[in-house]
């Protein structure tokens, strides 16, 4: 009994100390008496926590702050570059990697092509050996490092750290978390992609502040992360926000899952251009036959767009079309989750007005509600800069935090 109360003293510890971390994080610089106040802490708790805070560096005292009566306290801040977070996202074709600080600003950033196919051993390999990379690239210390998150495409089982499909890939139940934590001695956090993002969009983004929003990622594939009371929902295994599979025409083409009609086989990027190629198949006139000089293999979204842009009727219908796809899939997650914000990312939402224009149309007729669109503002980096929040998140807000709970000792925070 004895040993369990020390050990719910020191969790109970460990929370109080992430909670002090965060409000600085939040409202830094700010007083230790502001501190007690907003955490409800007494002071001469806040003292000795942020006396520990100080001593491990995660914190620096600043300028003197102003009071109207007594002296002038002094101002706590977040040491925002003493510490550095890897993230990766794991994409279709290429890693991106960032290092950043604890503010998410990226200090560096790495882009590796994946040969296709790969097996998981040599993915494992080129992952850690893009990490070495990255960490010479950046002439990083290791001991400064907090942790690796990882935004994984397809279905991610964040708790055991296992990417269990991977379809870009064609690859299952990759280890990641145990191959890294080995490699590098570090925490290793990982999430899907998109989940990934829709929480940097949270923290540092065009989410900051908004307690529900969704954030719908349109490029190979079609994918959401929900944010709900400023957390990541995931569900019960973790595949909360699979937009993508959802049905929008029970006779419509048939999807990668095996299904007809899904969301992505309609609107994601491979699915606007293999509509187009049909079209031309059939004898319709397009400029974008002459965009890939008459080899309609080539055609991609991107050809769909570049024609759009010169005007080509059937590449604007393409898009319009996709937008209206969209636009369905989106209405239906205001109707069911009532956010106040959709963020859009991906290759697909960069078509602009194009998909945007009948995408806002559809969604005001058939949503009962509505919500405001915007695009990303963390722009390609933006799944990485989401798997580095992975990391910064089991540092100041452990208790959302969907991974295990192993790391945050690095910083005495255990
Ligand atoms: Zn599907």
């Amino acid at each position: 009994m004895a040993s369990g109360m020390v050990g719910s003293f020191q969790l109970m510890k460990s929370l109080n100390k992430s909670l002090i971390l965060n409000v600085i994080r939040l409202d830094g610089p700010i007083s230790r008496a502001e501190i007690a106040k907003k955490t409800n802490l007494t002071p001469p708790t806040v003292t000795n926590l942020v006396a520990e805070l100080l001593a491990s560096n995660l914190v620096i005292e600043s300028d003197l702050g102003t009071s109207s009566v007594g002296r002038k306290p002094i101002m706590l801040r977040i040491h925002a570059s003493a510490f550095q977070v890897i993230g990766i996202d794991v994409g279709a074709s290429h890693l991106k990697l960032v290092s950043t600080n604890l503010n998410a600003e990226i200090q560096e950033t790495l882009l590796v092509k994946m040969p296709n196919p790969i097996t998981a051993p040599s993915f494992l390999e080129l992952l850690i050996h893009s990490v070495d990379t990255l960490l010479e690239k950046s002439q990083l210390q290791k001991d400064t490092i907090l942790g690796i998150g990882i935004g994984m495409h397809g279905l991610v089982n964040p708790k055991q750290g296992v990417a269990d499909y991977a379809p870009n890939l064609a690859l299952r139940h990759i280890p990641i978390r145990e191959k890294l934590e080995t490699a590098f001695n570090l925490p290793v956090e990982i999430e899907n992609d998109v989940r990934a993002m829709a929480l940097g969009e949270s923290w540092f983004g065009n989410g900051q502040g908004i307690e529900n929003f969704i954030c719908v990622n349109v490029g190979m594939g079609i994918g959401a992360g929900i944010i709900l009371d400023h957390k990541l929902f995931t569900g019960a295994s973790f595949t909360a926000g699979e937009i993508g599979h959802t049905t929008i025409e029970i006779e419509g083409p048939k999807c990668s899952c095996g299904n007809h009609g899904c969301l992505q086989a309609l609107a994601a990027g491979p699915a606007i251009a293999s509509r187009v190629q049909e079209e031309i198949r059939l004898g319709r006139e397009s400029l974008i036959a002459e965009l890939v000089h008459g080899d309609v293999e080539e055609i991609t979204g991107e050809t769909v767009h570049q024609a759009a842009l010169q005007g080509d009727p059937l590449a604007i219908e393409a898009l319009k079309n996709t937008g209206r796809y969209l636009g369905i899939g989106v209405a239906n997650l205001i109707n069911i989750l009532n956010p106040s914000r959709i963020i859009l990312g991906g290759g697909v939402s960069k078509a602009g007005e194009f998909i945007l224009g009948p995408m806002k149309e559809t969604v005001e007729k058939r949503a009962l509600n509505s919500a405001s669109i915007c695009e990303v503002k963390l722009g390609d980096f933006g799944t990485a800069i989401g798997a580095a929040t992975l990391v910064l998140q089991k540092l100041f807000m452990p208790e959302y935090s969907n991974g295990d709970t192993r790391g945050t000792e690095r910083v005495g925070l255990q």
